[in-house]
């Protein structure tokens, strides 16, 4: 690899594309957000021209030149195939029939006219979390849990994200939890999108709160202020503040959620054993007391760990906005070292 060569990062999100450059020294060349807009409703067409024509402003941005890119990483919403093509079926952010079985990776590669490496969203924020906290490293494992309107994340083991055999590795919103031991809340009833009952997702999720945790409580507490907002998704925006300022049932919404996650993080420790679990999403980008009484339900919901493991650390992922570009990038770097 010459000195000089860079990759880019480039996350492809529903309205959105956010782009960075990272070095050999492994420094990221764009400090914050560099966004165009994704145009992915125009369909491949027009919407790949736009990833290569934000990339040029980018480079731009950066002081870069284009030449010096020898690799670009991308990574977009699922569902997506381990190298890259989008599901038949389709998804919420490709809508334009053109998308359904296309091979975004591919056609981007005859675009750019420069190897592209692909990932997806939630295994490039666990690519992006794990390096933060171990740079290059080959020796390190974590997990991490992006909790957003689903719940998304990875896993990375011994620096390699887990993508598996169809794109699948690191769904870990859909792992079964034995969520019944949760204290106070018998008789919840929570399903999943996926059609599961008691997955990670179905009480780990903003969609968790509007669809089951937050109907839950407020129907034991009929005197609750929450009850008088008949729209039920207006009244879970409302959650996360009111749980910072303390009141007692929104408190408990994430109690469940802390300890759900609590849950599924000790199946982590008993499969991986990993050096770090890494907590990510909005739902704990708040103050710091929230954040540590948060982490500090996450300990209170596992088991009893044996006692090498009872110390493990949970870190909050850094930057989520950067998160999947720089993930992108870091893929792209590994596949340009391996490359070499
Ligand atoms: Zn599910």
């Amino acid at each position: 690899m010459h000195p000089n060569s860079l990759t880019a990062g480039i996350d492809l999100g529903g309205t959105a594309i956010n782009y960075t450059f990272l070095d050999q020294e492994s420094r990221f060349l764009i400090e914050e957000l560099f966004e165009h807009p994704a145009l992915s409703r125009e369909g491949p067409d027009i919407c790949l021209q736009q990833i290569a024509d934000g990339l040029e402003l980018a480079a731009a941005k950066a002081g870069i030149s284009l030449d010096d890119v020898i690799v670009a990483g991308l990574d977009t919403p699922g569902p997506a195939s381990a190298g890259g093509v989008l599901s038949a079926k389709g998804s919420t952010n490709f809508v334009h029939p053109d998308w359904a079985g296309f091979d975004i990776r591919a056609n981007l590669e005859i675009k750019l006219g420069k190897p592209v490496t692909y990932i997806n969203d939630g295994n490039a924020g666990a690519l992006w979390g794990h390096f933060v906290l171990f740079g290059n490293a080959t020796d390190k494992t974590s997990v991490s849990a992006i909790i957003g309107t689903g719940l998304g994340g990875g896993v990375v083991v011994e620096n390699v994200v887990v993508k598996g055999r169809l794109g699948f590795g690191g769904e870990l919103g859909h792992v079964l939890i034995p969520y019944q031991s949760i204290p106070g809340i018998e008789g919840i009833h929570p399903v999943c999108n996926c059609g599961r009952t008691g997955d990670l997702e179905s009480l780990c999720s903003l969609t968790a709160i509007s669809k089951t945790i937050l109907p839950y409580f407020l129907s034991k507490h009929p005197e609750h202020e929450l009850n008088a907002i008949s729209d039920i998704r207006q009244a879970a925006k409302k959650v996360r503040g009111m749980a910072e300022a303390g009141d007692h049932l929104c408190r408990e919404v994430f109690r469940v959620q802390a300890q759900a996650l609590g849950l599924f993080f000790d199946q982590m420790i008993n499969t991986f054993d990993p050096d770090v679990l890494i907590v990510g999403g909005g739902a704990i980008e708040t103050g710091q007391e929230f954040r540590d009484w948060f982490v500090s339900q996450i300990r209170a919901g596992m088991p009893g760990q044996r006692a090498e493991q009872a110390g493990i650390p949970i870190a909050i992922m850094p930057n989520g906005d950067t998160a999947g570009s720089r993930g992108a990038a870091i893929q792209a770097m590994h596949y340009a070292r391996a490359a070499r």
